[in-house]
């Protein structure tokens, strides 16, 4: 069968669907329908499309697929833009971007392997550990875009901005609607911890967020700080920051970054 926008007489094989010559009963609207119908892709690709289709001699249902297609891969790439914006995210960076010679401790495979993100349907939590300009915002930031490519749904906060976040919800008296949200997500990074310290209700409420994604959301921490310096970030409380630690740890993969600041390197390369 051939798709044609010309009054010739499509020859049809036996598998082929055929198209009955019945009348519509209204006159057409094909482009008021399309728009009702919210196929945007259809609605500006199916003249062009057509006189494509009909120079190819390509078949009726090869025509649809083909629209069908370039509709769905729209819709997939604005649903991905719709989780990179919410996500947040500081910078896009990639994992390809990664110089993974900078930091021989890091497992190049071990991190295409967490880009997968099977670490998520595990709801596996990473904890990012080593000083600073050694590229732990980088990753974290790199595995949350993949996260994003694959179709979950996450959040980037530093330490700072989700203690904020859950003291401006406290004050407008909406905690439970913050919490709900956030468990509605896959993947939340929480960059920097221990870069400042938090006083008691912020250590509370990061107690209360880790409880919360506790087996249901997993969480990227990235710190400067090993465990048992911990309690100094979260106002001295050894016993909360013991239970804390307890359920990030829980299901973790620990990955110890240890380098040389990378901004620094760059930036000695360049004046010599
Ligand atoms: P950290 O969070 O550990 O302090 P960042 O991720 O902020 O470090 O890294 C500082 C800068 O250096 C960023 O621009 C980052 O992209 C870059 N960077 C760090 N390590 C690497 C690396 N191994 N390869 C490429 N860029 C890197
Ligand atoms: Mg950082």
């Amino acid at each position: 069968m051939t798709v044609t926008s010309r009054s010739a007489k499509p020859t049809h094989s036996k598998s082929a669907p055929v198209l009955t010559k019945s009348k519509p009963t209204t006159p057409p609207n094909l482009e008021g329908d399309l728009k009702r119908l919210k196929l945007p892709t259809f609605l500006a690709e199916y003249s062009s499309l057509c006189a494509q289709c009909s120079h190819e001699d390509a078949t009726y249902t090869d025509y649809l697929s083909r629209l069908a297609i370039a509709e769905l891969s729209q819709r997939d790439s604005k649903a991905f833009q719709r989780r990179i914006n919410a996500a947040k995210l500081p910078a896009q960076k990639e994992l390809s971007d990664f110089d993974f010679k900078a930091i021989p401790s890091l497992h190049k495979q071990k991190m295409l392997e967490l880009a997968r993100c099977g670490f998520i349907e595990e709801r596996t939590n990473i904890v990012m550990v080593g000083p600073p300009g050694v590229g732990k915002t980088h990753l974290a930031n790199s595995l949350l875009l993949s996260a994003c490519r694959t179709g979950y749904r996450g959040r980037f906060f530093t330490a700072s901005e989700i203690v904020n976040t859950y003291r401006e919800a406290r004050e407008d008296r909406v905690v439970s609607r913050l919490e709900a949200s956030l468990k509605k997500l896959d993947l939340i990074v929480i960059d920097e911890l221990g870069h400042l310290p938090i006083d008691r209700a912020g250590a509370e409420s990061l107690f209360g967020f880790f409880s919360l994604g506790y087996e249901q959301v997993s969480v990227i921490v990235t710190t400067n700080l090993p465990f048992a310096q911990w309690p100094q970030t979260f106002a001295g409380d050894q016993r909360m920051t013991g239970a804390l630690v307890d359920r990030l740890t829980h299901r973790v993969e620990i990955l110890a970054i240890d380098g040389d600041s990378y901004r620094l390197k760059q930036s000695r390369k360049s004046k010599s």
